[in-house]
């Protein structure tokens, strides 16, 4: 089911871009969508008179068009050199979600139709580098993939990357919806992971998003189609039987991917940990919220972008290190684990 916003906000600047108008032409005759012209510097009025959880959930249907102004990329350890801007936000609704610190109680999803603009600076960043590769990041601070029919920025970031001998791109995603990214000369330059968590996680924590299976069966077309494939297992949560759910994770993966080869499937291993921010977000937003969030049982860190985070104490990074250390190359001989953190 493609995502359907109930709302579009198109900045005036952005409307002489070819997506924008597309994208004008396709919603502003829909039924059921309002859609908005935004002057200048005009800012972008929230929905009123609701509780914070209605706010959010409005914002996470209210798409806006426009262009990215910076065209200074952010960096993006450990999975890349630069993130790559071609959207921000998403419409799924993880309770644990990083992005609830980023873009606290208004988290639009916001497309950036510039991208010729920001190719060619992705073009420089790569020039700079060069003969080493510079690897970018589509999905830091978004899932790219459900606005995809709408603006086809990944499709067209795949072909550009396809000529880049010395880029490379990346994105992660938990939506399914990629049919129309299978078929493009991708040279393998692109590596698309998934990102996968034992059941009662998804279930649990990761609403409004595909289910395992479907994932998987998505991952799966994606190898067939020959791209690099990747998954981001995380967060990982320590639960009551933790280690024989992500074991049945692995073995339903094992189960759909027995034609592909290992060799070309890379691990990334995220333990679960939040910020203060985040903690106060999330209380808001989801009340009735499960996450562990207790600072008592957790050993704080301070992070790269300044701010604290808590992370599970040693005893338990350990216990989830070993266990994803030894599963990894068990059931996946071949396979590579670029980091478990
Ligand atoms: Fe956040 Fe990813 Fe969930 Fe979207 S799918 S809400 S980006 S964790």
């Amino acid at each position: 089911m493609p995502f359907i916003p109930n709302r579009v906000i198109f900045e005036e600047a952005a409307m002489q871009y070819p997506i924008a108008k597309n994208m004008w032409d396709l919603f502003s005759s829909r039924q059921n969508i309002t859609v908005e012209i935004l002057a200048g510097r005009k800012r972008i009025s929230s929905v009123s008179g609701g509780t914070i959880k209605e706010v959010h959930q409005a914002a996470k249907r209210t798409l806006v068009v426009g262009i990215r102004k910076t065209l200074k990329f952010q960096g993006c350890r450990p999975s890349a050199h630069y993130q790559l801007p071609l959207v921000t936000g998403c419409i799924g609704h993880c309770e644990y979600c990083y992005l609830n610190t980023q873009f606290g109680k208004n988290p639009y999803i916001r497309v950036y139709v510039n991208l010729y603009e920001i190719l060619e600076q992705t073009a420089l960043y790569i020039a700079q580098r060069q003969p080493e590769l510079t690897f970018f990041e589509g999905a830091a601070v978004s899932d790219p993939v459900p606005v995809e029919p709408y603006t086809g920025s990944l499709a067209r970031t795949i072909h550009f990357f396809a000529e880049q001998e010395y880029g490379r791109f990346r994105f992660v995603t938990k939506f399914t919806d990629i049919d129309s990214l299978l078929d493009i000369e991708h040279k393998e330059k692109t590596t698309v992971r998934f990102s996968i968590n034992a059941d009662h996680i998804i279930r649990t924590y990761e609403h409004s998003t595909p289910g395992l299976n479907k994932r998987i069966d998505a991952a799966n077309k994606v190898a067939q189609a020959g791209y690099p494939l990747g998954f981001i297992i995380g967060p990982v949560i320590l639960f009551a039987g933790w280690e024989k759910q992500y074991q049945q994770m692995f073995a339903q993966l094992a189960n759909v991917l027995k034609d592909q080869q290992h060799s070309t499937i890379a691990f990334e291993v995220i333990s679960h940990r939040f910020t203060v921010r985040a903690k106060s977000t999330i209380a808001e937003v989801f009340p009735d919220s499960t996450l562990p969030m207790d600072e008592n049982e957790r050993k704080f860190k301070y992070g790269q972008f300044g701010y604290g985070k808590y992370i599970y104490p040693p005893e338990d990074m350990k216990a989830i290190s070993d266990f994803f250390g030894t599963q990894i190359p068990y059931i996946f001989p071949g396979s590579s684990i670029n980091y478990i953190i």
